[in-house]
Parts: C-alpha cells; structure tokens; sequence
C-alpha cells in the first residue's frame, strides 16, 4: 500500500480515531512481532489467541496504528476506553465494528488504486505451487507481488493486497475456500482479472458434498471474471472441461495431449531432467521450446502449463517463461530430495496430503526409482470427511497398480490404505502397519537394512502427522 495517514484509514474503514490523525502508515501486519516501523496492525480475534492483548506490544515494536474492536472497549469489558495517553506520542488507535471488514474494505480499497492486473488461483490442488510457478514466469518482465506461503482466506488474501507496493503491475493472488460463496466473497475483494482453476478434486468433501458443487465453487472465480477476463483452465480435469464449455469467458485450456479439451498451450514429451526435476516440449500457436522444471511428476508440468499461459495473457514468450520456471524456487516440505541413510534416497513431501496429492507423490516415486526397490512411508490424510475410508484404499490400490515394493502406514487412517493394498492383491509381508512415527521409523530401518542402498522412499501424510520428524531420522547424518 501506499502511505496512508490514520485519518484516511479511518474514513474508509468507518471507524472512531483516537490518537494522531496525520500518523502515516506503511504496510500492515496481524501478528505484532512482525513490526518494523509503521505498520498498521490489526487485533485480530484469533481461535488460540486474540490480537487485543498485543495492542501495546505492536505499539512497542513500531507500529503506529492498531485497528481493534471497538465492543472490547466497552465499559462491560476488561478493556477501557483509552484516553489520549494511553496512545503512544504520535501513535492512533482506530476503533472499528469488525476488524475482519476493515481489514477487508481497506484492501478493496487498495485494490481498486492500484492499478495492476489481479491474477487469481483457485483449485483442489496445486494453487500455491502454481502461484509460485506463475511469480517465476512473470517477474522477470513485470513488477509482480504474490501471496506469502499459504495465504489464501478471507484475512491471507486482503493482507496480500495491502501489503502490495504502488506500482505492482500483476498481483497474484491463491485464493482458497471450504464452502460455496468463499471464493465469491475473495473475488469482490480481489476484483480478479484473470482465473486460473488448477483442478477441481476431491479435498474438503466434508463441507462440499458433491464434486459438481465443488465446481461451482471453484467456478465462482471465473463468473467473477470481467466480460473478457480469461479463464486458464486445466485440459485434463473433466469438470472443469464441462464448466469452461458453457462458459461466456474467453477461455485457454492447458494440458498434454489427449487432455479432455484440445490444449491451446500444450505440454509433450515428458521426461527426466536432474535428479528431481522434469523437461519438457511447449507448444503455444507457432511458438515452441523446451521446459526445464525442477519438479518431477506430471501434476508439476500441468502446473507449469498453467503458469506458462499466464505468462502468454501478458505477452510473455515460451521461451522467456521457461527460463523463469528453470529458476524456479522451491517452498520447503514439497518434494524434497534428500540423502537416507544407508546410501538411500529420500523424497520429502510432508507438507501436506489429500488422495489426488498422495497419488501423484506415489507416481513421481515410482517414475524416478527407475526399477529401484522403492518404499512408501504414507500418513493418514485429515479432512476427507466421509470419504475417508474410500479416499485412503483408492491410494493403497494405486500403490498396488504402480508396483510399489514396500508400504509402512503410519496412524488410524492410514491402515485403510494398507487395506486397498490388500484388496487390489498387493502382498501382506510387504506391508507394514504401524501407529506412532517412533514405530514407522523402526520398521523401516529395519527394512531399509534389508533392502539396500539405492532404495528409493516416499514420505508423506498430513500436516498434522508431522511426517518430517520420520524424516529427520532416516536422513544421512554429515
Ligand atoms: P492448499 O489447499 O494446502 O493451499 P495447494 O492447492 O496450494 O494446497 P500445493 O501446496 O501447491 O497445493 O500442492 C500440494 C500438493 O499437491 C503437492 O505437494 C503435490 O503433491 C500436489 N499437486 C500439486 N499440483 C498438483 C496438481 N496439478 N494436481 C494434483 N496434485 C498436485
Ligand atoms: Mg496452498
């Protein structure tokens, strides 16, 4: 954002000043040891902790105004109206109905000034890869600001904005949701102006039901379009596919061949590149080169495709994307190599699990074994709802399918994947069940001392089931 001073924050978010209204804000954060000096900070009511009790920390540590609910400050409350002294000299106090809307007013606000292109991504999977993925793409060319990490929601995203700098020229911003009208709601805020839908899966099917509402969801991002903002959407995803073709938005549909939509830009012969990552040929109209991704696995390349006709929306050649896609930098947790112990080779993706995911991660390890013995080391998977126990056996009957050699579970809801193994005819001395990490990691250096060097193994599961502490402990020590 631009500097603002507290009194134009007050008047667009509506709230009663106390303090000085010529304080000039720079940026914004929600947690107050975040502060460098002139920040605004919001107070937050958080589920573990509530940002009214760090209003002086903020202060303390350089911010010079706090937004906090003004029902806190009420007699009843702990919290009593704040004379002028209580403000730090030179600092404000905005007090508001609703911290959560300033927060969100204030960005559509910015938004609206700012006068960049908004690129949003939504999907079941892949957003912030993508998100990441398009950054590579674009900031060579342009002035691109992005969201940090993971923040996609209703606080993530208009913290996004406002902390973008005048002058951006293309904000990308990952919008996630739960529920229908989420991303309806991140939309009137985000005023995007081109959609990117990744896939439409099957995560969060608890709140969503039914995979055509979970379109419609997704599909809110692309109704939000204006007339002729351009929908980039994925070939290979059946639904999206059936919502696109019914769609009055200019469309660009990426994929490889034989995706259900003939691909505008196209991705072909796919093959190794490095130890992880993945070449590949891109043809866009008479434009064609070749991708050097530092990721293995299909899943990465559609991403890739996507990021890649983003980059064409602005002009941006094949060639001068892919060289930003062969740069691209990696988030930790995704996908990592890493040397085991015993002269093994680890692959690390512990950030996170759903049966779509855990399937691709399953693909990537099998493909880069490359007829070594391999091992999979798979967590339970949270959020899947009723479809728990058909979403883990479908991953244990495509572990089946690809030839996996040795499967550990770790938790409850993993041995349903053990269980699809079974069923689809895998062995059972080849499958081990375990509840506790202490016990997954036993068993495999026991079987890793049988297998040999040169094994290659999968860890993955949830982010609750903390799989990186298995890691740690089959990494090679320096
Ligand atoms: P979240 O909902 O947690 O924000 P996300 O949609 O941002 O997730 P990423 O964090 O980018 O997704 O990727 C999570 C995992 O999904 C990756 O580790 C990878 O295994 C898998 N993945 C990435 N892209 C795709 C894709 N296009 N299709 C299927 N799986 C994918
Ligand atoms: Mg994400």
């Amino acid at each position: 954002m631009r500097n603002w001073t507290a009194d134009v924050i007050a008047q667009v978010a509506k709230g009663t000043l106390f303090g000085n209204p010529e304080a000039e804000v720079q940026g914004c954060i929600i947690d107050s040891r975040h502060a460098q000096g002139g920040e605004m900070f919001f107070a937050l009511p958080g589920e573990k902790v509530d940002g009214h009790d760090y209003i002086e920390a903020a202060w303390k540590n350089g911010a010079v105004l706090v937004i906090a609910d003004e029902a806190r400050f009420q007699e009843e409350s702990e919290l009593v109206l704040p004379d002028k002294t209580t403000i730090p000299e030179g600092k404000a106090l905005l007090l508001v109905k609703s911290v959560v809307s300033a927060l969100q007013e204030l960005a559509a606000g910015w938004r609206m000034e700012l006068k960049a292109k908004v690129v949003g991504v939504t999907g079941s999977n892949g957003k912030t890869t993508t998100k990441d993925m398009i950054y590579a793409v674009l900031s060579q060319s342009f002035r691109v600001y992005r969201n940090k990490q993971n923040h996609n929601n209703e606080l993530g995203l208009p913290l996004t904005i406002l902390n973008a700098p005048p002058g951006t020229e293309i904000l990308i911003l990952e919008m996630g949701m739960r529920g229908l009208g989420e991303i309806k709601a991140l939309c009137e805020i985000a005023k995007p102006d081109i959609g990117v839908i990744t896939n439409i899966g099957t995560t969060h099917l608890e709140l969503l039901l039914t995979q055509e509402r979970i379109a419609q969801a997704k599909w809110e991002l692309i109704d939000a379009l204006p007339d002729d903002g351009k929908g980039i959407i994925n070939g290979e995803d059946l639904f999206s596919v059936q919502k696109a073709v019914n769609d009055p938005h200019p469309i660009c549909f990426y994929g490889l061949e034989g995706a259900f939509a003939a691909p505008h830009i196209r991705g072909e012969r796919l093959r190794p590149w490095g130890v992880l990552g993945t070449a590949f040929d891109v043809t866009y109209k008479d434009e064609k080169t070749t991708a050097n991704l530092p990721l293995p696995g299909t899943h990465n390349v559609l991403d890739a495709l996507a990021a890649l006709a983003v980059g064409t929306v602005f002009g941006v050649s094949l060639d001068k994307g892919s060289c930003g896609l062969s740069e691209l930098e990696l988030s930790k947790m995704r996908l990592e190599v890493r040397q085991g112990v015993l002269g093994t080779i680890l692959i690390n993706d512990v950030y996170n699990a759903n049966p779509v995911s855990m399937q691709a991660s399953l693909r990537v390890l099998k493909e880069r074994a490359a007829g070594n013995k391999t091992l999979a080391i798979l967590g339970d998977m949270y959020e899947l709802g009723s479809s728990a126990e058909s979403g883990h056996q479908e991953v244990g009957r495509t572990l089946t399918e690809l030839g996996i050699s040795e499967l550990i579970t770790v938790g409850k809801l993993a041995e349903e994947i053990a269980q699809g193994a079974r069923m689809a005819g895998y062995a059972g001395d080849h499958i081990r069940v375990t509840c506790s990490r202490e016990e997954a990691v036993e068993q495999a250096l026991s079987l890793l001392t049988r297998l040999g060097p040169g094994t290659w193994v999968l860890i993955k599961g949830s982010r609750g089931m903390r799989m990186e502490e298995i890691t740690a402990k089959l990494e090679r020590s320096e």
